[in-house]
């Protein structure tokens, strides 16, 4: 992918953006939207009170509340930085103070239980553009931000038909004014894509780092010691925010039974081919599986260097 990230804008796209939600995500559109001056004045919501004095210590907004109605009030763009089951519950609470003619936006990796959460509480006039950037790291909280976490990187739209093209196009701004590349899709082919892409690779790290511990006659200590042998690979996104991902799996549980089930399939089939001492069969799935490796470092979605360029000692 080419360098997407441009220069500053000379006039902010947005005069009052509100993030709601100061976690990773929320923390890093500040940083960028700040840099980028995509909007006049960056205000904030969280929660969480501890949170909300870090955010203020680190300068992430120009206000910061406690109350998601206070950020929403006047703002013409609305980001939705919670967690996706979190959602529902401040669209309720900021749908009353929504001025016509504002954009609402989140930024869920799970699109459809989103919208589905979302609609019901926004007023007419109001333009709702659900988005999902696909950028992010295993840590949380308003420290984990940095400006250049969407450089790069893919942010899908996922606008419901009907939907008005200015408030698509100024989302879409949005986000490529932070330096990702923008595409469109429906909903449920989002949910299902993301469910191979992210959502089932972060299930089958959790399991085998959970299963790695559990093991008895692999004491925890030699799980840690011996970890470059491919483990640790796991335990990176195995470390990922549990609230997060406990609200990833029960918001897309259709699409990720799915493609779990085939997944299981394919799995029986390699154990098959072992038992069979079928060596054609794995070495033809692990050329595949190299190509798609060399595939997404041609892309620029991640570096070439071996072993992900950390250092040799
Ligand atoms: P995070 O670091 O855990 O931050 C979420 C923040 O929102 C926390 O400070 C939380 O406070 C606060 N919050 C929760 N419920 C709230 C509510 N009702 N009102 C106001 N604040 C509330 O999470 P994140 O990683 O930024 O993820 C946020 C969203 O981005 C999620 O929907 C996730 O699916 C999506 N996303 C994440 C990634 C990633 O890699 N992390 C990538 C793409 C998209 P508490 O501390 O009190 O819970």
């Amino acid at each position: 992918m080419p360098e997407r990230l441009g220069p500053p804008r000379e006039e902010p796209l947005f005069a009052r953006l509100a993030l709601v939600g100061l976690g990773l995500i929320g923390s890093s559109i500040a940083l960028a939207a700040r840099r980028q001056n995509l909007a006049g004045t960056i205000v904030a919501a969280d929660a969480d009170a501890d949170v909300r004095a870090r955010a203020q210590a680190l300068g992430l907004a120009d206000a910061v509340y406690a109350d998601a109605t206070e950020a929403a009030r006047e703002a013409d763009c609305v980001v939705l930085c919670v967690p996706v089951g979190a959602c529902g519950a401040v669209a309720a609470a900021i749908g009353p103070v929504l001025e016509p003619g504002a954009i609402v936006s989140d930024v869920g990796s799970v699109k459809g239980a989103v919208i589905a959460a979302v609609v019901p509480h926004l007023p007419a006039g109001v333009h709702f553009v659900p988005a999902h950037p696909v950028a992010g790291t295993e840590q949380s909280g308003p420290e984990a931000g940095f400006a250049t976490l969407f450089v790069n990187r893919w942010a899908i739209l996922t606008p419901a038909e009907g939907t008005d093209p200015d408030a698509i196009e100024r989302t879409r701004t949005l986000w490529e004014g932070m330096g990702s590349a923008v595409e469109i899709m429906s909903a449920p082919h989002h949910d299902l894509v993301l469910a191979i892409t992210s959502h089932v690779p972060h299930l089958i790290a959790y399991n085998i780092v959970g299963t790695a511990a559990d093991l008895e006659q692999v004491t925890q200590s030699e799980v840690i010691k011996f970890s470059a042998g491919g483990f640790r690979d796991f335990t990176r996104i195995a470390a990922s925010d549990p609230t997060m991902w406990r609200d990833v799996f029960l918001n897309n549980k259709e699409a990720v039974l799915e493609m779990l089930g085939r997944f299981n399939e394919d799995l029986s089939a390699l154990a098959r081919a072992i038992r069979w001492d079928d060596g054609e069969t794995l070495h033809a799935l692990f050329s595949r599986t190299r190509a798609i490796r060399r595939g997404i470092v041609s892309e620029g979605q991640d570096a070439p260097a071996p072993d992900f360029g950390r250092p040799r000692e």
